[in-house]
């Protein structure tokens, strides 16, 4: 096991949840403190307040990971007379960094919406509201026979070719490639103002359009001629499909009444709010942690039969009343659940990398509510 530093940790969890995955605006990321320090204990937190911050102090945790940021809004002072003064103030006297993973961690597969997904039994889980996607490329290469096979594997070690659960695909074709080299040229074959033919293989490979760069480098760092000719085709289809929310369906239907039990055992919650008739039969689901009253109508167009969220205003429950769309609503602390999930991730990317750190999901519960 090897020591290691918060910027390694941090570049791990982010090839799971990057921050591009984020809806516009959510400051997520590192809040306080440096990532340039070694690390050994990190607190995984819904919440940072004083308790979970006394919680990494007792624990000898260097890096606080969070779901909700601490700093939402642009902090207008950093008065220690203040509540979050106070706290901002506490983490950096005792060098505690905090980092946020918000909605790149909602929308992370794995992350905190298909962690709440699975433990309500869903199957056949797909994304709720679809809010990243990216462009397939094609990249068609010429290249002498003899040198084809080197191609082909430096474009596959660069990430080409990798379709759902295969990666190495290409297709390969012979032919006869012409050229004629001029004066200045300094050809791989043939010589100058002669025209050669040569027996060539076209390669062809598709990879994300964010891969391009890449691939490219791969491409003309193998390829052995001075002008590698090749097409690059932006395809319609889009690949790297991310969203909000899940939907799902359960093994069998259910009545919505026993559900709403399972819902409240499952995610371990004192009580559910439920909007529709109890003995109504229930099989579709969507889910999405935190606040989900704008996407009520969403969950309705997806053909769900009810609705997991948190935080549901009265109106917006007239509403899906209204609409026919049952709605359970367990509280928004559920997305608590990130505390093991993450924890229990980063823990197995970590012993993969031999790294000496330890994860430890926090034992505060950050529910504002009391039940009277
Ligand atoms: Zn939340």
């Amino acid at each position: 096991m090897k020591e290691t530093n918060a910027q390694h940790i941090i570049s791990l969890f982010e090839q799971w949840a990057p921050k591009s995955l984020a809806v516009d605006g959510d400051p997520v990321g590192l809040q306080v403190g440096t990532l340039n320090k070694k690390v050994t204990k990190i607190l995984v937190t819904l919440d940072v307040n004083l308790d979970t911050v006394e919680e990494a102090i007792t624990n000898g945790c260097e890096l606080i990971i969070a779901h909700h940021p601490p700093i939402f809004r642009g902090l207008k002072n950093m008065r220690t007379d203040l509540p979050q003064g106070i706290l901002i103030e506490k983490l950096i006297k005792h060098d505690i960094a905090v980092y946020a993973a918000h909605t790149n961690l909602d929308i992370a597969k794995g992350g905190v919406n298909d962690l709440l997904a699975s433990a309500l039994h869903l199957e056949n889980i797909e994304i709720l509201e679809q809010t990243f996607s990216e462009q397939l490329m094609k990249l068609a290469v010429f290249t002498p026979k003899e040198s084809t096979a080197a191609v082909r594997a430096a474009l596959s070690t660069a990430g080409a070719g990798k379709i759902g659960d295969y990666d190495s695909c290409s297709f390969t074709t012979r032919g006869e490639g012409r050229f004629k080299p001029l004066e200045e040229a300094t050809p791989y074959i043939g010589q100058a103002n002669e025209l050669s033919v040569v027996e060539e293989d076209k390669v062809e490979v598709v990879f994300p359009v964010s891969m391009k760069n890449k691939i490219l480098k791969a491409l003309l760092t193998t390829h052995p001629y001075e002008e590698p000719a090749y097409d690059l085709v932006l395809l319609e289809a889009e690949v790297n499909i991310k969203g909000l929310g899940r939907i799902g369906i359960l093994p069998e239907k259910q009545i919505l009444g026993d559900y709403a039990h399972l819902v409240k055992q499952q995610l371990n919650v004192p009580f559910v709010r439920v909007v529709g008739d109890l003995t109504k039969k229930v099989r579709k689901v969507a889910v999405l942690g935190g606040d989900g009253n704008k996407y009520i109508q969403i969950a309705k167009r997806a053909g769900a039969d009810v609705f997991i969220t948190g935080d549901l205003y009265f109106h917006v429950a007239q509403d899906a009343e209204a609409i026919g769309l049952s709605v359970i609503d367990p509280g928004h602390h559920v997305e608590q659940i990130m505390k093991t999930g993450v924890a229990e991730y980063m823990t197995k990317v970590c012993v993969e990398n031999k790294l000496a750190v330890e994860f430890i999901p926090s034992k505060i519960s950050t529910e504002p509510f009391q039940l009277i």
